[in-house]
């Protein structure tokens, strides 16, 4: 291979005291690609997601981005290194507006230009509607918008997206990932994203990676995953 891939993880273990979350996981995420981690409750996405981002501490293992070894690197950080992590659950701060939610996006940062701002309201018209309005009055699917927003004023290189489609209807669902492709093929931004919803997740990802109790079951194509009529009534629950 002439070049590394964007992140690589290789043969990561982590755990919570004597529970084992994560036990050997090696998987790679491909610059300007999709790529899907499934896998039910319990099977160590979220784990896999804070280990990488540096929020979780790996027993053994290795991380890089862009070649780079960042499997002890700080938090803090990771965003200078072009990666940027959007929990599960859409923490914003729900007594600042908007606007004030998407510039805490900005703090790592220098100055923040107008015209990325105006790129995120862009991307998100529904965002951009209720940019004065306190971040309570939001909606699940607009909360999860800004939260991507916020994080896209990071300008990362990798996104890595902890359950973008829970609780939200199907319609939003389509919407937010729909945003995702087309960031993806027009702006080479890159995904890796953490979903119990397979259905969805793999109709938009390149790449499946279907974890079980800490390990990698199986990485294929997402259209070889989708087709796979056994694997999905074990591991992904469709
Ligand atoms: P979910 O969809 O519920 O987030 P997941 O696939 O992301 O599931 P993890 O949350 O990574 O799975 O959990 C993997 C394992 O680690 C589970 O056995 C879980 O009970 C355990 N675990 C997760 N967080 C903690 C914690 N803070 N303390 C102890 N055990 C934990």
């Amino acid at each position: 291979r002439t070049a590394p891939a964007l992140l690589e993880i290789e043969d990561l273990t982590s755990s919570y005291g004597a529970v084992r979350a994560l036990d050997g996981v090696s998987l790679t995420a491909e610059a300007g690609r999709i790529t899907a981690v499934l896998g039910a409750n319990g099977a160590g996405k979220t784990t896999l997601l804070r280990t990488v981002s540096g929020l979780v501490r790996s027993s053994s293992g290795r991380v890089t981005l862009a070649g780079e070894d960042i499997t002890t690197a700080s938090v803090e950080s990771m965003v200078g290194r072009g990666m940027a992590h959007v929990p599960e659950g859409r923490g914003v701060i729900a007594e600042l507006t908007v606007h004030e939610n998407l510039r805490v996006g900005s703090l790592f940062r220098g100055k923040v230009d107008k015209s990325e701002y105006d790129r995120i309201y862009d991307l998100f018209p529904r965002i951009a509607e209720r940019r004065d309005q306190p971040a309570h009055v939001l909606s699940g699917g607009e909360r999860q918008m800004l939260v991507i927003g916020r994080a896209l004023l990071a300008q990362p290189r990798i996104l890595l997206l902890d359950e973008p489609s829970l609780g939200l209807a199907p319609r939003i669902v389509a919407q937010i990932f729909g945003l995702l492709r087309r960031l993806v093929d027009s702006e080479g931004l890159s995904v890796l994203l953490v979903e119990q919803n397979a259905r969805s997740a793999l109709s938009v990802a390149d790449v499946g990676v279907v974890l079980n109790l800490g390990r990698v079951v199986v990485t294929d194509s997402a259209r070889t995953l989708m087709a796979d009529e056994d694997l999905r009534h074990a591991y992904l629950g469709f």
